[in-house]
C-alpha cells in the first residue's frame, strides 16, 4: 500500500544498533527504506546491519557519538554522500543516570541532556538542508513516559524527555512550510539494555510496571516497527508536532 511504502527512502536511526532503535529500523526496512544505523559501538552496529540486511533491505552503519556536534554533522553528510538523499531522521540515541536530584553533578546533568536532547537538536538541524532541498522530510524524536510524568531518580532524564516533546512542537511549527513533519513517540516501559539496568538499580520496578500497564506486559522493540513506519511514511503527511504514546496503556491508567 502506497500510504505505508518507504521504497526509495533513506532513514537514519541514531542508536539504531539495539533496543527500540533497532525495532524501528527493522520496521522501516521491511517497508522498503534503506537504513543507516548510527551508534558508537562498532560491534553492535555491524550486528544490527547484518540483521537488517537479513530482511532483504539495504543497510549500513556510520559510527557516531551524538555528544559531539561534528560527529552529528558528519553523520548527515556521510549519509547524503552515500545515498544522495535523506528522507527520515529518527533521533533515538539516549541514556540515563539514575540519582536523586541533590546528588547530580553538573557534568552528569549535561551528559544526560546532551545525549538525549541536544543530540536530537543538532542532528535535526544538520538534516534540515537536505530535507528542505528534497521538498519533504520526516523527523521522529523519541521521548518517554518521563516526557509526561516525573520520578525521583529521573531529574535529568525527565528534563531531557520533556524538552524533546516541546522541541518537537517548535520544529514542527517551523518546518511545516517545508513539508517536513516532526513528531515524537513516547514509549512506555520496554525491555531493552537500558531498562535491564534500571530494573537492577530500582527495586520493585519490574512488578510496578506490570501492575500499572493495562496490556499486562513490558513492551518489546518490535512494538515500535509500526509507529515508525507510520510516522516515516506518506500516511502521516498531515500529522506534525504530535506526541504519540506506545505504552500498552500505561499513561491512561487511572
Ligand atoms: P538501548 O540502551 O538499547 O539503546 C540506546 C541506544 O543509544 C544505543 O543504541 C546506543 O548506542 C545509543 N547511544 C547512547 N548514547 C549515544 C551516543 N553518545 N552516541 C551515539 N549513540 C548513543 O536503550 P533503548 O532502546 O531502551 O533506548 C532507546 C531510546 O528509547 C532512548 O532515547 C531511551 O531514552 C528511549 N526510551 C526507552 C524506554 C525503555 O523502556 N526502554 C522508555 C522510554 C524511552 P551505542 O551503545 O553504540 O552507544
Amino acid at each position: 500500500m502506497k500510504l505505508f511504502d518507504l521504497s526509495g527512502r533513506v532513514a537514519i536511526v541514531t542508536g539504531g544498533n539495539g533496543g527500540i532503535g533497532l525495532g524501528m529500523a527493522k520496521g522501516m526496512a521491511e517497508a522498503g527504506a534503506a537504513i543507516v544505523v548510527a551508534g558508537r559501538d562498532a560491534t553492535k552496529n555491524a550486528a544490527a546491519v547484518k540483521e537488517i540486511q537479513g530482511l532483504g533491505a539495504t543497510a549500513s552503519a556510520i559510527a557516531v557519538d551524538v555528544l559531539k556536534e561534528d560527529s552529528c554533522h558528519a553523520l548527515i553528510a556521510e549519509t547524503v554522500k552515500r545515498h544522495g538523499r535523506l528522507d527520515i531522521l529518527v533521533n533515538n540515541a539516549g541514556m540515563s543516570i539514575r540519582k536523586q536530584p541533590q546528588d547530580f553533578t553538573a557534568a552528569e546533568w549535561h551528559k544526560v541532556l546532551d545525549s538525549n536532547l541536544t543530540s536530537a537538536f543538532l542532528c535535526s538541524q544538520a538534516a534540515y538542508p537536505a530535507m528542505k532541498k528534497a521538498g519533504a522530510g520526516k523527523v521522529i524524536n523519541i521521548g518517554s513516559m518521563m516526557s509526561i510524568f516525573g520520578a525521583a531518580f529521573a531529574t535529568a532524564y525527565a528534563a531531557s524527555k520533556g524538552g524533546m516533546v516541546q522541541m518537537t512542537k517548535a520544529m514542527a511549527t517551523a518546518w511545516a512550510k517545508d513539508n517536513i513533519q516532526v513528531n515524537s513517540i513516547l514509549p512506555g516501559w520496554i525491555d531493552t539494555a537500558l531498562t535491564r539496568r534500571a530494573r537492577e538499580e530500582v527495586q520493585g520496578l519490574h512488578e510496578s510496571v506490570l501492575k500499572r500497564t493495562p496490556a499486562g506486559r513490558w513492551g518489546i522493540p518490535d512494538d515500535f516497527a509500526g509507529i515508525a513506519v507510520f510516522l516515516a511514511a506518506p500516511a502521516s503527511d498531515f500529522v506534525t508536532g504530535a506526541a504519540i504514546t506506545v505504552d500498552g496503556g500505561y499513561s491512561v491508567q487511572g
